[in-house]
């Protein structure tokens, strides 16, 4: 079992409708330690792949994508859910449904913030039925940008989002991939994912 798996197991609140509550530490309060360690593995996983940008949804995706953009050394840009008065900024619209929320959103964002010429890395907190993925892809694209890879902390793999981006061609990467959950029971199973191999490293000698 991996640290996210662990970390699920011991502070995730199963709630009924099928939502994994991960206030604790992900969607409310934010343990650092934890995003250090989903940004570090994601980088591991997309290792060899150029990225220039990453792209995430406000709120909960942002911390996550700001710790991996470090480790890249580049931008994080995050598609706002609503307008504020203070934007005139041309934009690119994309239109998801909220898990959530359970409404359409209008999602966007400003042309000076995605071109053409841009590598992007997707990254977000979960990924469920794959609207809000799919939204930030038609961003992108709409930028004529490239999407490199979807990273993900928690998929949840009994929805269709992670099959529909695979089947699509995405690369996606999910730390956690969840294959069933209980709110009765407060029961998780995840899904076997290939061992993480280890590294070669040098240690240091008197
Ligand atoms: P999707 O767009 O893939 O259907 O849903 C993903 C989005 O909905 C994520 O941005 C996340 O904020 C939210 N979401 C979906 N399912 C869950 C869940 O079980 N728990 C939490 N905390 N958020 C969820």
């Amino acid at each position: 079992m991996n640290f996210l798996e662990e970390k699920i197991l011991t502070d995730g609140v199963i709630k009924q409708g099928n939502i994994l509550k991960v206030d604790s530490f992900l969607n409310h309060q934010i343990d650092i330690d934890i995003m250090r360690q989903i940004a570090y593995e994601l980088k591991r996983r997309f290792r060899g792949v150029e990225v220039n940008k990453v792209l995430t949804i406000e709120a909960s995706g942002i911390a996550i994508a700001t710790m991996l953009a470090d480790l890249y050394d580049v931008p994080v840009v995050f598609a706002k859910k609503s307008e504020t008065a203070n934007s005139t900024d041309d934009k690119y619209v994309a239109l998801a449904y909220s898990f959530t929320h359970k409404k359409m959103n209008n999602v966007f964002v400003s042309r000076p913030y995605l071109h053409a010429t841009d590598k992007v890395l997707i990254v977000d907190d979960f990924l469920a039925d794959g609207q809000a993925v799919h939204a930030l892809i038609d961003l992108v694209h709409q930028a004529g940008g490239e999407v490199v890879g979807v990273g993900i902390a928690v998929e949840k793999g009994q929805q269709k989002g992670g099959r529909i981006l695979r089947e699509e061609g995405q690369h996606v990467e999910s730390i956690a991939i969840i294959d069933s959950m209980d709110w009765e029971t407060q029961t998780v199973c995840f899904r076997e994912q290939p061992r993480r191999k280890l590294e070669h490293v040098q240690l240091k000698t008197e």
